[in-house]
């Protein structure tokens, strides 16, 4: 049994080169997987599953006939891509996943998550958060026809890359307490989120107990994915070259 796990590869019309190579790595290294998580910000935006977006359609070609052979897709959303629905999930063949899960792998149980909600030193965003996240202010956006969708999105954007700059390092990474948190809830010793493009694997001591953290990578000039099997997890990069 492997299983794979990507986020943060903010796929757009801009980088055709990020879609070619995610289209390649599902045609090739996800071909006996039996199962793949996507963990957030696959997508850079997404206003509305009724919005055409010609350019990703290979990916999810690829992503459906992998599903067809068999392979079960988890989607969670990210910060960029939370308004993904269930009509877009349905196209797939993907399960829409709640922001927090426990889930049984092959080296045992593990929180999941795309990571943003763990990053509370930024009060500014999970304010902004608190926000797009309430079920209201989805609908209300998704009702709003697509011209002015793209205007807010473009808006918002604009506005949140101004405030990011001006962050510091510790503001935009996770916070250890709310890491901890979720340790002592979930109750198990493995996590697994994307979210800060920090690819790391650290091991921390909570309540004398060890336990892992997988950052996983965002995509750019290098891709990331992460596998586990029977024989242990390994967080791989590759060239983006190489597959594009
Ligand atoms: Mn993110």
């Amino acid at each position: 049994m492997t299983v794979f796990f990507v986020s943060d590869l903010h796929l757009k019309p801009e980088r055709p080169d990020l879609t070619r190579a995610f289209s390649r790595l599902i045609n090739t290294t996800f071909q006996n997987a039996s199962e793949l998580f996507l963990l957030g910000d696959i997508f850079e935006a997404w206003i509305g599953d009724d919005t055409p977006t010609p350019t990703l359609e290979p990916v999810f070609e690829a992503l459906k006939q992998l599903s067809d052979k068999g392979c079960k897709i988890y989607f969670q959303h990210g910060n960029r891509d939370f308004l993904v629905g269930q009509q877009f999930a349905q196209s797939i063949n993907a399960t829409l996943l709640p922001e927090e899960l426990t889930v049984e792998l092959p080296v045992g149980k593990a929180v999941i998550s795309h990571g943003d909600q763990l990053c509370t030193d930024d009060a500014e965003y999970m304010q902004f958060r608190t926000m797009v996240r309430n079920p209201q202010w989805q609908a209300e956006f998704l009702g709003k026809p697509l011209q002015e969708r793209l205007a807010i999105a473009r808006q918002l954007r604009d506005a949140s890359k101004e405030r990011t700059a001006e962050k510091s390092e510790y503001i935009t990474d996770v916070n250890p307490d709310a890491v901890a948190e979720l340790f002592k809830t979930s109750g198990v010793s493995l996590m697994i989120h994307g979210h800060t493009h920090r690819p790391c694997i650290h091991q921390h001591e909570i309540e004398n107990k060890s336990v892992t953290r997988i950052v996983l990578g965002d995509w750019d000039t290098l891709g990331w994915y992460l596998k586990i099997d029977d024989h242990g997890y390994d967080l791989i990069n590759f060239p983006i070259e190489s597959y594009a």
